[in-house]
């Protein structure tokens, strides 16, 4: 039987969403019977050119030569999904999108001159095609095993976009705004952690990116109402995705207030 090939690559990111994977347990196991891995050089196998059916690509685009590495991966993959905030909305990183980078580079490294990046930490989906993307800081096991699933069935995966606090209500979590009046961007984020934080009685820190048909100025009045200043309220939309709509446009809004 030929066996699908698949390879994990990464750009500038932390290695979270490649753990995420490799933490899938029995299931990686299962995986690693149905797929050839080709290039995971986290689990070992280094092929960075080999030609594969899907491609898992972590991290963002931040330097030159990300710029020409993402091509050739492009090029060499049937199918590419952008893993994780920093692939699929340039991730923590791009917080640096908002100042000079230069002036910070100058400011931070005794010999700036030995820096190569960008000026701006850009998703995978500013460069090339991306057929599909997984959100999330870092996305979760069951994600990828759904993914890989659906796709070895032929069938076209369809993430969920459902708002965080849909699946809070399913679980009976108590609500820590209407509760405790503290903040949480569950109304605006999507599903995809399981409402982990607010099941450990704090708020949701839209890890997962923004859900369909997000709200962001409501849930930014509704902060104001809880006692947020502007200030802290663009930095609860500025944060992991800082870089997605629509909680860009909404975090810049209250940031120039
Ligand atoms: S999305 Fe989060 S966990 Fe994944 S690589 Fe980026 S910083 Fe790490
Ligand atoms: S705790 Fe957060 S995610 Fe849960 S229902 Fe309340 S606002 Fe929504």
């Amino acid at each position: 039987m030929i066996k699908p090939k698949i390879a994990v690559h990464k750009f500038s990111s932390c290695d979270g969403c490649q753990l995420a994977f490799l933490n899938m347990g029995e299931s990686l196991l299962a995986l690693a019977d149905r797929v050839e891995i080709m290039h995971f050089a986290e689990a070992g196998p280094v092929d960075e050119n080999a030609s594969v059916d899907i491609a898992f690509v972590e991290g963002s685009i931040a330097t030159q030569h990300d710029l020409e590495r993402i091509q050739k991966i492009r090029a060499n993959s049937a199918y590419l999904i952008s893993m994780g905030a920093c692939a699929t909305a340039g991730g923590i990183q791009a917080l640096r999108n908002m100042a000079d980078t230069q002036q910070w580079i100058a400011g931070v490294y005794a010999q700036p001159e030995y820096i190569d990046t960008l000026d701006n930490s850009e998703p995978i989906s500013d460069h090339v095609k991306v057929d599909l993307a997984l959100w999330g800081c870092p996305i979760n096991s069951q994600q990828i095993i759904t993914t890989v699933r659906d796709l070895l069935f032929r069938v076209t995966p369809k993430p969920e976009r459902d708002k965080l606090c849909l699946e809070c209500k399913r679980q009976q979590q108590v609500c820590v705004m209407v509760s405790r009046g503290e903040s949480c961007m569950g109304a605006v984020t999507q599903n995809g952690c399981g409402a982990l934080c607010p099941s450990v009685g704090r708020g949701c820190y839209a890890c997962f990116g923004p859900a369909e048909d997000a709200n962001c100025p409501a849930l930014a009045n509704r902060l104001e109402g809880l006692g947020l200043v502007d200030r802290e309220i663009a930095q609860k939309f500025l944060f992991i995705n800082s870089a997605a709509e629509p909680f860009q446009s909404t975090g810049n809004k209250r940031k120039q207030s």
